[in-house]
């Protein structure tokens, strides 16, 4: 049995970061479902921060991401990212990773939205790609195992204890149990719940459910942000950098609207502001074809070009407008879960021999709502605290047992699976899934519709019991891949559903009509999700509240 002191599970970010760091002390092995450089964080556009500039601080970008958070962000986990992050980035740098330079030939920094200062280092508009790069190379160097294109179907546990997972080797189809003392997820985002999002088609959120599976908590799973700006037709991301090099919005008035939502901020108000100001202005009839518009024309060509090549291309390709000439047509999307496994400073999740880094954990750094450039520091950051910690533990701890029956478990879902020969095809409810969501548990939100959104995810549970897949061969078969996740996306969209619903106020991306303020006096807490005799059981606990006192919010 293939034995490691750490299984990593997710090859983006933050699973690279905590390999190359843990690789340093222990045996490390990752495990990931694509190639490490198709993993979604490859796709992030505008940036990442950290305060660089002389008169920026990790006191003011720790303000401005609590302040971002509606309060709900733990402060002690917010300072330590904001406090790390000049390291981290320069860290970056010496590994390789090559950034856009100011007129100095400093790192040039760009004006990102909800921060007071402009402190998000780029590399153009393809900065993932730059950083997924620069840390594949890292990880190659490092000599850690990679089990590359093998499907983790279940985190293994037994008495209150991690002990490693079992996956599916895509190539051949076969399942293996892969040993370890801690497992360290990291497995990204769960956009494909959503109708429209802007992440990757592997962004569904496999490694939070399978926590909750094992007996994980999650927390603040009702926390989804809409990104202002995707593209209509495929939900693509144009990223806030356009609006932070100075891109407008423009209704079908050709009216600056940002004015009347954040006078102070106009266009780089946080993410969820600008987001519901644009979903009004398209349900009061002043929007076009269902969006309104995003201007960077004034900017002129050299600068789109030296800045903005990629979001050129994307909206010649995917909307047929070159942004040089003409506004882009733009509309909110699903683009980031703040919610996630829930753990400590250090990664550390509620189970032990648990960590998790990057987007499917919720170290709360995000809280109810995360500023542009937040997630790719979280990444690093968090990915490499985690790396640490985790090593540390396996050096204490003895191996214990696997568990027999792991594997024949997973096989018999798989087989079981396997042999439907009639029924509704995954796709089906999937789609379905997807738009319930949207509709029931979108930017607004209210009673009525999220009860109808629960009854709809829970008759889809139901038949997703009885779906089927066509191919039933064991040579790379991603219809069975398809039908896994989907189970993961139904208990994913219970846990955003029965917190979201239970959740009786407004805050950050969590916007109810019929609950229009934010309540510190009941809500000023964190939702947990836990899985309990076959559903979703929510608790809560509380905020860690040090540096800033919670004041009213505006832009
Ligand atoms: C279009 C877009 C643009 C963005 N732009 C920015 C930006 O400019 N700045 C910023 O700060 N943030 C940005 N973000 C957010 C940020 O990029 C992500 O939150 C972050 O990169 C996630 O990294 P990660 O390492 O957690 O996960 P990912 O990069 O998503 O990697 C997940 C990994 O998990 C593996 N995996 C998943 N399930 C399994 C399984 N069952 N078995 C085995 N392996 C599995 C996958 O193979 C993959 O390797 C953007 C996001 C999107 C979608």
């Amino acid at each position: 049995m293939p034995t490691h002191d750490i299984v990593i599970v997710g090859a983006g970010l933050a699973g690279m970061r905590a390999a190359i760091e843990a690789s340093k002390e222990v045996n490390v092995a990752i495990v990931t479902k694509v190639h490490p450089l198709r993993s979604h964080s490859g796709a992030a556009q505008g940036g990442i921060n950290a305060a660089l500039g002389p008169d920026d601080s990790w006191e003011k970008h720790s303000f401005d991401t609590v302040k971002g958070s509606d309060y709900l962000g733990d402060q002690e986990s917010i300072i330590a990212m904001c406090k790390e992050a000049p390291d981290d980035l320069v860290a970056m740098e010496r590994m390789g990773a090559v950034f856009t330079r100011d007129a100095e030939g400093k790192m040039a920094v760009r004006p990102f939205g909800g921060a007071g200062f402009a402190r998000t280092a780029y590399a153009a508009d393809f900065t993932g790609h730059v950083l997924l790069h620069t840390m594949y190379e890292q990880l190659m160097k490092a000599g850690v195992t990679v089990y590359e294109e093998w499907f983790v179907t279940s985190i293994v546990a037994e008495n209150g204890e991690c002990r490693g997972v079992v996956a599916r080797e895509l190539t051949t189809g076969r399942l293996q149990e892969i040993r370890a003392k801690a497992v360290i997820m990291a497995t990204g985002g769960l956009g494909r719940v959503y109708h429209k999002s802007t992440n990757a088609h592997v962004s569904t959120g496999d490694g939070m459910g399978q926590a909750l599976q094992a007996g994980a908590a999650l927390k603040d799973m009702e926390m989804t942000q809409f990104h202002p700006t995707a593209l209509a037709s495929n939900g693509v991301l144009i990223t806030e950098g356009a609006r932070g090099e100075g891109g407008y919005l423009l209704n079908s008035l050709g009216e600056r609207f940002m004015q009347k939502y954040a006078p102070n901020k106009w266009e780089l108000a946080s993410r969820d502001v600008v987001s519901r100001a644009i979903q009004t202005e398209v349900e009061e009839g002043r929007g076009i074809d269902g969006c309104c518009l995003l201007d960077v024309r004034h900017l002129g060509a050299k600068r789109i070009l030296a800045a903005l090549p990629q979001i050129r291309e994307l909206a010649m390709d995917f909307a047929g407008v070159d942004c040089i000439d003409e506004p882009i047509p733009i509309r909110p999307g699903m683009h980031y879960s703040m919610g996630g496994i829930s753990t400590d400073v250090d990664g550390a999740a509620t189970l032990k021999g648990l960590y998790a880094a990057g987007e499917c954990a919720c170290v709360s750094v995000h809280g109810a709502n995360r500023l542009g450039g937040n997630s790719l520091l979280e990444t690093i950051v968090f990915g490499r605290r985690s790396g640490t910690a985790a090593a540390k533990y396996v050096k204490e701890v003895a191996l214990n047992e696997f568990p027999k029956g792991a594997v024949a478990r997973d096989q018999a879902k798989i087989d079981d699976i396997l042999g439907r020969k009639k029924g509704e095809k995954v796709v089906t409810v999937r789609d379905e899934l997807n738009m319930n969501m949207i509709t029931n548990f979108g930017i607004f939100r209210e009673q009525g519709k999220m009860g109808t959104g629960l009854d709809k995810v829970k008759e889809l549970q139901e038949r997703y019991e009885k779906v089927v897949v066509d191919d039933k061969g064991k040579v790379f078969n991603t219809d069975i891949i398809a039908a896994l996740e989907l189970g993961y996306m139904l208990e994913l969209a219970e846990a955003i559903g029965k917190g979201a619903l239970a959740r009786e106020e407004s805050r950050g991306a969590h916007c109810r009509r019929d609950f229009p303020n934010r309540d510190d006096d009941k809500w000023l807490r964190h939702t947990l999700a836990l899985q309990k005799g076959g559903e979703i059981k929510l608790e809560y606990s509380p905020v860690s509240i040090t540096m800033f006192k919670p004041e009213v919010r505006s832009y």
